[in-house]
């Protein structure tokens, strides 16, 4: 792309009103635009890193199975008020609304509840299980307090996936996978040595969920640690029997702010229970459905890379969810440049080019601000050396290469 056809702008300063560093960051590059608190539109920028996030998932949840769904936003009073989560009191982020004819209706904050009711239709016998859906879409919360940027939103963008199963071995052998699938995800974009399957409280269901927690000071959350044993308890359920059953004790573990990246959740086979839906087994006998709820935050996760890997000049992107690989920037108006440009567009390479016509300085600094890992510089000096600048953003670094080896170089 074109970077004199990119309509954002970059600024020097952020708002006010935005303490957050990922959301001073993201929107002083363009990335992300504040509508108000806790509420954010994705620029084209943004959304590239969006998209990259959710293929990256979507490449994990279909290898396990899963089909990709997109449930509505509103969502009908009945099916809540089924398990109690309609009442305000027990679930305190609802946003709620009337129809017309004064009918009352929810905006998804969450949907347990209404994809279950709708497998009701689809899933009969036992020979229909298990199945395993997932969706990416915009859920809408009340929060209290929306002072973590994109980390925290009252409208932010969560991958759900839930899984129904009659066996209950190959419901909990799913689960696991799950934890697998969430591990992947999180080392593919850049966080594994930092985030951690967590104990966490499991509510009236299991005695535990598992929290994927990443190690940052940005984060709401605390955990204690164990690297080298790979042991994370939130300290919620921070208590003398969980620490038994891990086998460590507290002594061993160290205490760290955290951000909740993902979260999983074995209903057992409560919520279907409380929905009415049973199935036949093989002799027509009624019996249970295990249900399994299991979360990503796509928005938050992108917050928490924003924040993570970000220097005093600006956001530093892992290759695997940049917007663009190339930064490509041109120092004078030359054919080179352009010819460039053409070759990368030409094999797939996703590029940044920028043809402004604007000073060095200007366009270095957008540069360091907007964090695409490779920085190419094509100029009169660099041509009379012999070629292009190419540095990686993440390093100080640069050297000069032939045009013809930029292709071999990015591998
Ligand atoms: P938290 O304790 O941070 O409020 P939660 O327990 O309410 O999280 P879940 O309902 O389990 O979160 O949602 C699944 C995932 O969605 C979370 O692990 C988190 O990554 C993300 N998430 C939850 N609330 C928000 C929010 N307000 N803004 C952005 N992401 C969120
Ligand atoms: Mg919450």
């Amino acid at each position: 792309m074109r970077q004199s056809q990119l309509f954002t702008k970059t600024q020097k300063n952020a708002p006010k009103d935005e303490v957050s560093l990922n959301a001073q960051l993201l929107i002083r590059a363009g990335f992300i635009n504040k509508e108000m608190a806790g509420v954010y539109a994705y620029l084209p920028l943004g959304l590239r890193v969006i998209e990259k996030i959710k293929e990256i998932i979507r490449e994990e949840m279909n290898a396990i199975c899963s089909q990709e769904i997109i449930m509505s936003s509103l969502q009908p009073k009945e099916v809540w008020q089924s398990t109690g989560r309609w009442d305000d009191k027990v679930v305190d982020v609802w946003f709620k609304s009337k129809l017309k004819n004064e009918t009352e209706v929810g905006f998804g904050w969450s949907h347990e509840e209404p994809i279950t009711e709708m497998m009701k239709r689809f899933l009969v016998s036992y020979k229909d299980f298990p199945v395993y859906v997932y969706q990416f879409q915009t859920k809408l919360r009340n929060e209290l307090r929306a002072k973590s940027g994109i980390m925290r939103g009252r409208e932010f963008v969560m991958k759900d996936l839930y899984s129904y199963d009659t066996d209950e071995k190959r419901h909990l052998k799913f689960y696991e996978s799950v934890k697998n699938s969430y591990m992947n995800v999180f080392k593919r974009v850049g966080l594994g040595d930092i985030t951690y399957v967590t104990f966490a409280a499991g509510g009236a269901f299991t005695k535990y969920s598992h929290e994927f927690q990443t190690v940052t000071e940005a984060g709401e959350d605390f955990i204690y640690i164990n690297k080298e044993k790979n042991i994370a308890v939130n300290e919620e359920v921070l208590e003398d029997s969980v620490l038994k059953e891990l086998g460590v004790s507290k002594n061993e573990l160290t205490k760290v702010k955290s951000a909740e990246v993902g979260n999983i959740f074995n209903f057992g086979t409560s919520k279907c229970d409380d929905m009415n839906f049973f199935t036949t087994n093989e002799e027509g006998k009624k019996i249970s459905i295990y249900l399994g709820s299991y979360g990503i935050g796509v928005t938050r996760l992108m917050g928490v890379i924003a924040d993570h890997f970000a220097d005093e000049k600006g956001l530093v992107w892992p290759e695997t969810v940049a917007p663009f690989q190339i930064h490509l920037i041109s120092l004078s108006k030359n054919e080179e440049a352009q010819n460039i440009y053409d070759d990368l567009v030409k094999n797939d390479v996703e590029a940044l080019y920028d043809d402004r016509e604007i000073s060095a300085g200007e366009k270095f600094a957008d540069s360091d601000l907007i964090g695409i890992p490779y920085r190419i510089v094509i100029s009169k000096k660099s041509l009379e050396n012999g070629g292009v600048e190419i540095k990686k953003r993440n390093e100080k670094e640069s050297k000069i290469i032939k045009i013809e080896d930029i292709a071999r170089e990015l591998k």
